[in-house]
């Protein structure tokens, strides 16, 4: 059996009664920092083996403990904060033990994206979760495209050292007017939201070293005024434009702003219709 445990994001006090039974029950824990996790076991009288678990030992570790585990004993995976899996060593193990018919179960923990979502006056009926951004412009640049039309509110992950660039990459990726909260330290003695829109946040961001740790939530596209467009509808539209002297992309990129469907489906398929009358 393993445990996938979730510990406090700040708190110790939202640590859950029975996260600490199972902790003290299985045979070893999984941790993704063991200095980080052994805090928390003393804090709470817990001794225990202790295995170290990270991004870089993953995989042959993950055997390791999966052989333990078909061997019988039971384990716990843990991370520093939070949820283990998301953001953060778990996911593999738990793919491994499934595949391996090892059973697995959850127990629940405060994760800081769901927090977040919670608190941020935004839109919560559906929504995204995107992690972190890459650090690579390519892969970055192409993340953010794929978001242009979405239109949950999308939740990201960001180290306080790295926001000012990224709220400036949203900014030009969503617009200045689109709104954001920015949730800091939640659960900590500095929590706080700052709801604003992505213009202010970028320049806020430029005059205030952010400090601590920061989630943010931002709200999604918003729909198309007036009646919505369907696909024959956008492409109609944009064939006026074309025959009132725009370019196939010009025309496209209209018809996807006016409708909300994709600049590339609408170009292609406007070129194909213009080459099939030829
Ligand atoms: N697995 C964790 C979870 O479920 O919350 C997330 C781990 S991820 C490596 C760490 C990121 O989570 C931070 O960079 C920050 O974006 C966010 N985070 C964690 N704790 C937070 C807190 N107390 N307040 C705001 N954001 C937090």
């Amino acid at each position: 059996m393993l445990y996938v445990v979730g510990t406090p994001i700040g708190n110790l006090g939202d640590f859950s009664p029975r996260a600490v039974e199972i902790l003290k029950q299985v045979d070893f824990i999984a941790a993704e920092d063991t200095r980080v996790t052994l805090k928390l076991l003393n804090h709470f009288g817990i001794q225990k083996p202790l295995v170290s678990y990270y991004e870089h030992n993953l995989r042959q570790r993950g055997q390791e403990i999966l052989r333990r585990l078909e061997a019988g004993e039971t384990a716990a995976v843990v991370s520093d904060a939070g949820m283990p899996c998301i953001s953060d060593p778990g996911e593999d193990l738990v793919r491994l033990c499934a595949q391996a018919g090892v059973e697995v179960q959850v127990i629940p923990g405060p994760s800081a994206a769901v927090s977040a979502l919670a608190v941020s006056g935004l839109p919560t009926s559906r929504f995204t979760f995107e992690g972190f951004l890459s650090t690579n412009r390519k892969n970055r640049g192409e993340h953010l495209d794929s978001l242009k039309q979405e239109r949950r509110t999308m939740i990201f992950y960001e180290a306080p050292h790295k926001l000012p660039t990224t709220l400036e990459d949203l900014k030009e990726a969503f617009g200045g007017d689109r709104r954001i909260a920015l949730c800091r330290e939640l659960t900590k003695l500095h929590e706080q939201v700052l709801r604003m829109n992505l213009e202010q946040a970028a320049a806020y961001a430029r005059e205030t070293p952010p400090r601590g740790e920061y989630v943010l939530v931002v709200e999604g596209c918003p729909e198309p005024e007036g009646e919505a467009m369907d696909e024959a509808q956008a492409l109609s539209f944009a064939r006026k434009l074309l025959e009132q002297g725009e370019k196939p992309t010009e025309a496209a990129r209209q018809a996807a702003k006016a409708s909300g469907l994709s600049k590339g489906l609408l170009y292609k398929k406007l070129v194909q219709s213009l080459a099939e009358e030829d």
